[in-house]
């Protein structure tokens, strides 16, 4: 059965040079780069904070691949570690030389750098459809309390993590069916911890890359992780499901810890993983939404009973939804590929780099070594648009490339090479297949992104 629903005229709500989609690690960094490179730039968010899955999800670890040899991009990405840190929003990640954001600090750290840029903030705003001329993307229309409005720009950069705006103007994108998707998964913070305690058995049964790969997950690494530290759990979930704590056949309740604070709050809790999930399927969302923060229950009640130094472990809060790993992706007028991210790939046009960190689909490479990879521009650049870009987790790949460019400080050297190349499509009123990546180059040089 369809309605028909009436055409009707919306009020034209705001006029801006930028206008970025998507607050999250791509979105965020997106927007301050076009800024700070000299265009108008507004930022509109479906969610009441900026910062995508670190803050609404709780995704903490930023650049948890980080060791002595590792060589990155450096940019907006760092900056977000380093602002935060100043800020007492980080504390030192577990397994890593880098530091793990604070979840919840990190929405007042993005309020601060957004307004600093000087950007127009628009939260409680949903994309809900492009305007277009012909084959250009003119502006989108919002949905909110305030009902549909539009917005106009001159160039639209989709950082929904979903290709929203790429799918709906018409972009070809692909979109794997669900049980070819990467799990997706409740998190969870808990207060109560005996970090003493739980510390002494961590030192005790030291857990290691290797232990990822037993029971229902095999992963491969490059050899060199397997012995490495890990802040793994899995064996208080193995005992509860001997003792009846959790049903036999759930075997996906193991994942890792971030970070134990001395005030006994254990964050970023990565243990629930909900396969067949489609992030574009509110169904799906719905259904596991309710049964992520079942089985996050489930694991508290197994820590509590059979972790050391977990005994008086609570619930704190779950993340403000459920965190999607993996849906649509653009075709990309170039996309990476599994020979990029395994191979130090080198592109003219490259963006930024990116350390070879691979961690997705059952692989695990962690930069130990100080290879890297280079991020294309033409990877952000959709087919068939004009006047979009897409900077985050949905820009062009292959799975493999993917379980690279998907980690978020790779989606902030998307996202900061997409703010650079709009702006300058906006000053010099280029196509942005035809934009200048010379001028491009010399941007991010001046912004302190390393690309080469
Ligand atoms: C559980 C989990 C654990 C992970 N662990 C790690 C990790 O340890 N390290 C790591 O580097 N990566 C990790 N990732 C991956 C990483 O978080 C994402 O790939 C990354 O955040 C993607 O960045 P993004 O900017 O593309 O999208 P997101 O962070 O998803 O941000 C997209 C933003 O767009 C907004 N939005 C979406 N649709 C609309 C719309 N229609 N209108 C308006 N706004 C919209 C969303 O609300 C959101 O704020 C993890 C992911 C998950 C789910």
């Amino acid at each position: 059965m369809h309605i028909t629903e009436p055409a009707r005229q919306i009020d034209v709500i705001h006029t801006t040079d930028v206008l970025v989609v998507g607050a999250g690690p791509g979105g965020l960094a997106a927007a301050l780069a076009a800024a700070r490179a000299g265009v108008q730039v507004t930022l509109v968010e479906r969610f009441g904070c900026f910062g995508g899955n670190i803050t609404t999800v709780g995704v903490e670890g930023f650049a948890w691949y980080r060791h002595e040899k590792t060589v990155e991009a450096n940019g907006i990405g760092r900056e977000f570690e380093d602002r935060a840190k100043a800020m007492g929003a980080a504390v030192p990640e577990s397994q890593s030389l880098s530091y793990e954001l604070d979840s919840e600090g990190f929405k007042v750290v993005a309020d601060q750098l957004v307004e600093e840029a000087g950007i127009t903030p628009m939260l409680h705003r949903m994309f809900v459809a492009p305007i277009m001329e012909g084959d250009r993307i003119t502006g989108i229309i919002t949905e909110s309390k305030a009902g549909r409005e539009a917005i106009l720009c001159k160039v639209v950069i989709d950082a929904t993590g979903d290709a929203d705006i790429a799918h709906r103007a018409g972009a070809p994108v692909t979109h794997p069916p669900r049980e070819e998707l990467q799990a997706a998964s409740v998190m969870f913070h808990v207060a109560g911890v005996d970090k003493a305690r739980f510390m002494d058995d961590v030192r005790e049964n030291p857990q290691t890359y290797a232990d990822w790969s037993t029971g229902e997950w095999t992963v491969e690494t490059d050899g060199k992780e397997d012995e490495m530290f890990s802040p793994f759990l899995k064996k208080p979930f193995e005992v509860a499901r001997d003792a009846g704590v959790i049903p036999s056949d759930l075997t996906t309740i193991a994942g890792t810890w971030g970070a134990v604070h001395d005030s006994g709050e254990m964050t970023y809790m990565n243990l629930v993983h909900l396969g067949n999930c489609d992030g574009t399927d509110p169904a799906d969302l719905t259904h596991f939404e309710i049964e992520g923060r079942r089985q996050a229950m489930m694991a508290i009640e197994a820590l509590r009973r059979f972790a050391p130094g977990c005994q008086e472990v609570r619930l704190r809060n779950f993340g403000m939804t459920l965190g999607v790993r993996d849906t649509r992706k653009i075709d990309a007028v170039y996309n990476m590929t599994e020979n990029d991210v395994r191979h130090e790939a080198r592109f003219e046009d490259s963006i930024g780099i990116y350390p070879e960190f691979i961690d997705g689909y059952g692989i695990l490479i962690l930069p130990t070594t100080g290879r890297y990879m280079h991020i294309p521009y033409r990877s952000l650049l959709p087919k068939s648009v004009k006047g979009l870009l897409v900077a985050g987790r949905a820009t062009g790949g292959d799975r493999v490339a993917h379980a690279a460019t998907r980690n978020m400080a790779c989606c902030a050297v998307a996202g900061q090479g997409a703010g650079i190349a709009a702006a300058q499509a906006v000053k010099s009123n280029a196509e942005l297949d035809m934009v200048d990546l010379d001028a491009v180059h010399k941007e991010l040089d001046r912004q302190g992104v390393r690309r080469l």
